[in-house]
C-alpha cells in the first residue's frame, strides 16, 4: 500500500472538543521550531504564563501549561497535591468526576464519592454532609463544567464549603475557561487545570494549570515524590520556573505557539465579551431547536452555555442524525457519554466556533437529518 499525504476533510466542529481552530492559530503552528531553551522561546513562555493568568484570573505564578491534554492536567494536579492515605472528596455528576476519582485510587489516595445524577449539578449541601463525615478530608476535586452533560456547578459556593471545613480545592476548568467565568483568585480556587481545545479554540495537547500558595504549600511540605517524573510539579518548575532554565522535557514548540495566539485572540476579545458571546449564541440555538421541536436535556438555570445537552425525540436513530450531518454538512456533533449514551446529542458551541453561521447552520443541519427520519417539527 502507498500511503501519501492525509488531508483532513472539511469539518464544522459543533461536538464536545475539540473545537475549529481559528487560521490565525493554525498558521502560528506553522512558524519554525526553534529550540526550548532559547531567548526567545522563554521569552514566549512568559507571555503564554501572563496570558494564562488572565484567563483563570490568577495572580498565581505557578501557572502554565503541561504538555498533554485535559486529562494530563487532571492526573498533575491529583498526584501532586495528594499523598498516598490521602482523603479526597470527588463530586460525581458526569464521567470526568468518575475520572477523578479513578485517579485518587490509583495515586494510593482514599476516594470519597459525592454522587449527584448526570445531569444535575452538584448539590453543596451533599458536599458539607460528606465533609462532616469525612472531617480529614484533604482535598475537596469538582468539575466546573461538566461535559458529559452540559452542566456547570457553582465552584464559589463548592469552595466555600469545602474551605470552611480545611480541605483544599481542585477544579477542573477544561471546558469552563473562556466559555463561562473562572475566577481563580475570588473564589480561593487552590489548584486549576484547564485543556486547551475546547474554549480556547486551540488544538489538543496542552492543560494549561494553575496553583496558589496553599496548593503549593502542600506539594512542597510533601512526605514523598509523587508517584510521576513527567508530571512532578517540582521538576516541571526548574523549566517553567523563574530561575536558571534547565531541561526536564522537550516542550511542544509549536503547539505553544498556538496557545500564545489563541491567547492573544481571547485577550483581545476580552473575557466579559467572550462570556457573553457563548451566552448569546447559546440562547440563539436554544431557541432554534425549540423551534423544531426538541427539548434541551439540563434545566435553563445550571446549562452550559458551550455545551448543550439536547433530547433525542423519540423513534429518531440518534446515530444515524450524527452519520448524516456529516457526511451531508461536514457538521460534528457528539453522542451522550455515560447514563445519556443514546440519549442526548451534545452540542458544542466552544471558544470562536460560537457563532451565528454555526447555529444557523446547525439548526438547518439538523431539520433535514431528522426530516430524513420522517421527524418534523
Ligand atoms: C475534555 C475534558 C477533559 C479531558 O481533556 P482531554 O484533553 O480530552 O484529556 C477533562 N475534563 C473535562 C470537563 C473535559 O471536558
Amino acid at each position: 500500500m502507498k500511503i501519501s499525504r492525509f488531508v483532513p476533510p472539511a469539518r464544522v466542529l459543533l461536538g464536545p472538543g475539540p473545537s475549529d481552530v481559528p487560521a490565525r492559530v493554525l498558521l502560528a503552528m506553522a512558524q519554525p521550531t526553534i529550540g526550548h531553551l532559547d531567548p526567545a522561546f522563554i521569552n514566549m513562555m512568559e507571555e503564554i504564563k501572563a496570558l494564562l493568568q488572565y484567563a483563570f484570573r490568577t495572580d498565581n505564578s505557578l501557572t502554565l501549561p503541561i504538555s498533554a491534554p485535559g486529562s494530563a492536567g487532571m492526573e498533575a494536579s491529583l498526584a501532586n497535591l495528594v499523598e498516598p492515605g490521602d482523603k479526597v472528596i470527588v463530586c460525581r455528576n458526569g464521567v470526568f468526576g468518575a475520572r477523578m476519582a479513578d485517579i485518587v485510587g490509583r495515586i494510593g489516595g482514599t476516594p470519597v464519592l459525592v454522587d449527584n445524577a448526570f445531569g444535575e449539578a452538584v448539590d453543596p449541601d451533599k458536599l458539607a454532609d460528606a465533609l462532616k463525615r469525612h472531617p480529614d478530608t484533604k482535598v475537596v476535586a469538582f468539575v466546573h463544567a461538566e461535559t458529559s452533560t452540559g452542566v456547570l456547578s457553582d465552584a464559589k459556593t463548592l469552595a466555600e464549603v469545602a474551605h470552611r471545613a480545611g480541605a483544599l480545592v481542585l477544579t477542573d476548568t477544561v471546558t469552563a475557561v473562556g466559555g463561562v467565568p473562572v475566577e481563580t483568585d475570588a473564589w480561593g480556587l487552590d489548584a486549576v487545570y484547564a485543556g486547551t481545545q475546547k474554549c480556547l479554540s486551540c488544538p489538543p495537547g496542552l492543560s494549561p494549570m494553575t496553583l496558589n500558595e496553599r496548593a503549593m504549600d502542600k506539594v512542597k511540605g510533601r512526605r514523598e515524590k509523587p508517584r510521576t517524573w513527567f508530571l512532578d510539579f517540582n521538576l516541571l518548575m526548574g523549566y517553567w520556573g523563574t530561575g536558571k532554565r534547565v531541561y526536564h522535557h522537550t516542550a511542544p514548540i509549536n503547539l505553544l505557539y498556538a496557545l500564545h495566539e489563541a491567547l492573544v485572540m481571547l485577550q483581545e476579545e476580552g473575557l466579559e465579551a467572550s462570556f457573553a458571546r457563548h451566552r448569546q449564541n447559546h440562547e440563539r440555538l436554544v431557541k432554534g431547536l425549540e423551534g423544531l421541536g426538541l427539548e434541551m436535556a439540563v434545566p435553563a438555570a445550571i446549562r452550559l452555555p458551550q455545551l448543550n445537552s439536547v433530547l433525542v425525540p423519540a423513534g429518531v436513530d440518534e446515530a444515524r442524525v450524527r452519520a448524516d450531518l456529516l457526511a451531508w454538512f461536514g457538521i460534528e456533533i457528539g453522542a451522550g457519554l455515560g447514563e445519556l449514551a443514546g440519549k442526548v446529542w451534545r452540542i458544542g458551541l466552544m471558544g470562536q466556533g460560537s457563532n451565528r453561521r454555526n447555529v444557523a447552520l446547525c439548526i438547518d443541519g439538523l431539520r433535514a437529518a431528522l426530516a430524513a427520519q420522517g421527524y418534523h417539527p
